[in-house]
């Protein structure tokens, strides 16, 4: 049993308006599987627009696929088929702490307004009812070192940060759930190489910490066949329905 089971995932979006015609939609995930097992490294490769951020956008619930299953360790998240009832627990907290997703925009992931550290206890304290907010703050301040950032930085703004301080924050957040899976979409390509290194090196070391199990996607290949046990290649699919 994998931690992560995806079957026959599809997604398609309305491409004709269909005043006239018969509304058209493009299939952007067009019967994705894929299997994936505890402390895995999984590469997803693809061209530009061939549904790598879709696919990972389904898996966390941000967008809905159209029909498909998703498992997490053994459990099933989402199912949805002809003529079945469908099956959605995203929205249950267990389901959110298990998958967490780290984007390659860190500027447009954070709240502008909100000073980091304070940002992620919120979203910490969502999720763990048993701990107060000084706990909170330990514990994420404790995860800001672990990511390699001083614990001044917990009172800084977004803007304050540079793009890998930024990103490491944005790591801090998906870690301090204690999730399984992390996604990583692209994580690195808005960074500068010296510090896209760091930054995948932390990733490195987290997963062994934590035993992690990765979905990295990116559309450099040199970075995904260098850093995952093994590479999942998208094709863009070209059917219309
Ligand atoms: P990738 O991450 O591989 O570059 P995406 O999954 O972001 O690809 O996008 C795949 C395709 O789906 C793109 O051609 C994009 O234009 C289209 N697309 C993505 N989101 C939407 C949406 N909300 N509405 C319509 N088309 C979309
Ligand atoms: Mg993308």
């Amino acid at each position: 049993m994998g931690i992560l089971e995806v079957e026959s995932l599809n997604k398609s979006y309305d491409f004709s308006k269909g005043y006239l015609f018969k509304k058209k939609r493009k299939v952007i995930v067009d019967n994705f599987s894929m299997n994936i097992n505890e402390g895995e490294c999984v590469g997803l490769i693809g061209n530009s627009g061939s549904g790598k951020s879709t696919i990972a956008r389904c898996l966390v619930n941000i967008e809905k696929a159209d029909s498909g299953s998703i498992k997490i360790d053994g459990e099933s998240i989402f199912e949805k088929k002809d003529n079945m009832k469908e099956i959605n627990h995203f929205k249950k907290l267990e389901t959110k702490k298990k998958i967490q997703i780290i984007l390659q925009d860190s500027f447009a992931s954070l709240n502008p307004k909100k000073k980091v550290g304070r940002m992620i206890t919120e979203a910490l304290l969502i999720h763990e009812k048993n701990i107060d907010r000084k706990e909170a703050d330990e514990r994420v301040k404790e995860y800001f070192e672990l990511c390699g950032l001083r614990k001044e930085y917990f009172d800084r703004y977004p803007h304050e940060l540079s793009g890998g301080q930024r990103q490491r924050v944005c790591i801090v957040r998906a870690l301090v759930l204690k999730p399984k899976i992390i996604i990583c979409d692209e994580i690195t390509s808005a960074l500068d190489v010296s510090v896209q290194a760091k930054i995948l090196n932390l990733m490195l070391d987290l997963k062994e910490k934590f035993n992690l199990t990765y979905i990295f996607i990116s559309h450099d290949r040199d970075v995904v066949e260098c850093f995952c046990d093994r590479v999942i290649y998208l094709e863009k699919s070209n059917k219309i329905v």
